[in-house]
């Protein structure tokens, strides 16, 4: 049984509760280092063979030998002399061992092949498209490139990703003399069934119905503390499997949750936080593959669904992000129930603050929600190469799904409009909501265009604004028309929501929801199951805020509500000024109206 990198250095330098060193001087390398101090590496003799038969004879044949992959582990590793190989085998040299192919059941990924590789594969997304969302949350860019999947599987970190992918998902290691079930691959805290002399040549991984992976970063490292992955087989039942940052429990193959037959179970083996990443993977799956159709098509019960609500974005006078205060904002959200959170859209005032701030914004935010409730990120931006950034970061902190709007200073044409589409939903695999604002972007989506974006396999929502012509009934049954069932049409412009989720809009991408989400949540429950009096009565007593939102703009509102709420805003950016006196007082008395709303409906009284 191989033990590869028994003494890891992210996690534990020199840790005391790891199998204590042998007699070999070898084996004494932790106290060694303490007493030489030195940094060098210890020496050590290199070879690069040109065949995977040759890798293998030398690990038979060599006095400690290392295989030396991508080297993110094992030159650390070194470098901290925490390990002391004779040889290091490295297999940047043989063909073959690097490459992803479709297979008539699944994927098969070589072991040399980079994390990023798998990230962007264009047949990992199309077969397993939760492995490629795997991959694309491991580390950093520096780490995704040069770090392999079949070191990562060989070092079995309690806290590495891939492993509980691979159990998740029931796959396959291939050496050079086997094949090895996951199940029985990882064997115990960085241990796993290989031999001595044998290594990885091939990972294979079948297609399922749908699967997700959601975990908790550190947000040093980015390894796993808690993380779950879930995958529906074709027997349809829910494999779990986790990966944890409590070494001791999480290593080997107790890190299966268990197979189950409904959700994901609300306590897992009693270790709260991976019953808590289960929990959060929820909605993942929600937004997971569903190919029933022949083509990929998001199956999204949550995300564009229900209210998604808007908070400010707390910041000083130079644009630097409050992140305590966004933290306090989104807490907020999670607490009262919305369906989704929409960071940094107009009401987050993302067109006033840098690519670094929004960053922080989003990182801030990713860690306040906890997977709690899907994070959807605005990523509009005027070029093309920094909306993919922002879509890439997102994605990379966490975000369940994207908000682009078509940001631009001269006036832009459909075609430019769809090329922008089709490059930022081609750079992530998140579901991507199209962001049709023209009372900002100056831009009008025709129907055409909006059909032609809707055909794009992760454009998965439209964000609407209210019909000029009021007939939000006859727009939605145009854009039904228009494109596939699975493509969610909500509306945004707070004062018709009502009357647009009554017509059967399934969202609303709510400004009021960002500071008074209970009332928001209440008119949107309602409306969507059909208690059409209540609606109206919620509607009614929001009715005094949509006349200062329409009088003065919406953003400029909500700060004023935050101010009677005692919420820490900060000021609209300026040049955007407050409003006068009287709009301020107006805004204390609207919410009077509105804190008078009787707790029950009309009919039930
Ligand atoms: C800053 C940082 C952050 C990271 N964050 C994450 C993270 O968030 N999630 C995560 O999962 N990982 C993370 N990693 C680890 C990263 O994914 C590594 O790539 C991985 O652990 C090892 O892969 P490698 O190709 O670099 O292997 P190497 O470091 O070259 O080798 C690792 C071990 O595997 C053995 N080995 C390599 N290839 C084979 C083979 N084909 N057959 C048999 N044995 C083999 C080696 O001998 C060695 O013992 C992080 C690493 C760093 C440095």
């Amino acid at each position: 049984m191989r033990s590869p990198m028994r003494w890891a250095p992210r996690a534990f330098p020199c840790p005391p509760r790891r199998p204590r060193c042998g007699p070999s001087p070898r084996r004494t390398r932790c106290a060694r280092r303490r007493n030489e101090g030195g940094h060098a590496m210890y020496a050590f003799d290199y070879q690069r063979p040109a065949a995977i038969a040759d890798a293998v004879a030398l690990l038979r044949d060599l006095e400690e030998p290392k295989l030396l992959a991508g080297g993110q582990t094992l030159l650390p590793t070194l470098k901290q002399r925490l390990a002391q190989p004779g040889t290091l085998v490295d297999l940047s040299r043989i063909p073959g061992l690097s490459g992803i192919e479709a297979t008539g059941e699944g994927v098969r990924i070589g072991a040399m092949t980079r994390h990023a590789a798998v990230a962007n594969s264009d047949t990992v997304r199309a077969i397993v498209p939760s492995l490629a969302e795997l991959a694309s949350v491991i580390g950093d860019p520096a780490v995704r490139n040069r770090g392999t999947i079949g070191g990562s599987l060989a070092n079995n970190d309690p806290t590495a990703d891939y492993p509980a992918g691979l159990l998740g998902l029931g796959g396959t290691i291939l050496t050079d003399r086997r094949h090895i079930a996951a199940d029985d691959f990882f064997t115990g805290l960085f241990e796993t069934a290989l031999e001595e002399d044998e290594m990885i040549v091939a990972v294979e991984v079948p297609r399922v119905a749908r699967a997700a992976y959601r975990k908790f970063r550190n947000p040093a490292s980015r390894y796993a503390m808690a993380g779950v992955f879930v995958a529906q087989g074709a027997g349809g039942g829910l494999p779990c499997a986790a990966c944890q940052g409590d070494a001791e429990a999480g290593g080997g193959s107790d890190r299966r949750l268990g197979a189950c037959s409904g959700p994901p179970p609300a306590t897992a083996g009693g270790r709260p936080a991976a019953a808590q990443a289960a929990a959060g993977v929820r909605y993942g799956l929600d937004c997971a593959c569903d190919r029933a159709g022949g083509r990929p098509e998001w199956a999204m019960t949550a995300l564009f669904h229900g209210l998604s609500a808007f908070p400010l974005t707390p910041a000083d006078d130079e644009g630097i992000v409050d992140t305590d205060g966004l933290g306090i904002l989104i807490q907020r959200l999670v607490e009262a129930g919305v369906d989704s959170i929409g960071l940094l859209g107009s009401t987050g005032t993302y067109a006033y603050l840098d690519p670094a701030q929004r960053g922080r914004a989003v990182a801030a935010a990713a860690e306040a929600v906890a997977g709690r409730v899907p994070l959807i990120v605005s990523v509009g931006a005027m070029r093309t190469s920094w909306a993919k950034a922002l879509a890439r970061e997102a994605e990379h902190a966490g975000a369940a799904g994207l908000l682009l709007a078509p940001l631009s200073y001269t006036p832009l044409t459909e075609g430019e409009v769809a090329r922008h589409f089709r490059a930022v939903a081609g750079t992530t695999a998140l579901p991507l909501c199209i962001y049709n604002n023209p009372g900002t972007t100056h831009f009008t989506f025709s129907r055409a265009l909006i059909a032609e974006l809707a055909a794009i396999p992760n454009i998965a929502a439209i964000k609407m604004p209210l019909p000029a012509d009021g007939d939000c009934a006859g727009e939605l049954a145009a854009l039904k028309r228009e494109t596939s069932p699975g493509f969610a049409v909500g509306y945004s412009g707070d004062w018709g929501a009502a009357a647009a989720l009554l017509a059967g809009g399934q969202a609303w991408y709510s400004v009021v929801a960002g500071l008074l989400p209970k009332p928001a949540l209440r008119l949107t429950r309602a409306a969507l199951e059909g208690r059409v009096d209540e609606a109206e009565m919620v509607n009614a007593a929001f009715q005094p805020l949509w006349g200062l939102f329409r009088a003065h703009s919406s953003l400029r509102i909500m700060y004023e509500i935050a101010d009677c709420l005692s919420l820490p805003v900060g000021h609209p950016p300026a040049p955007l000024g407050r409003v006068d006196k009287t709009a301020a007082n107006a805004v204390g008395h609207a919410l009077d109206t509105l804190m008078a709303l009787p707790e029950t409906a009309p009919s039930a009284r």
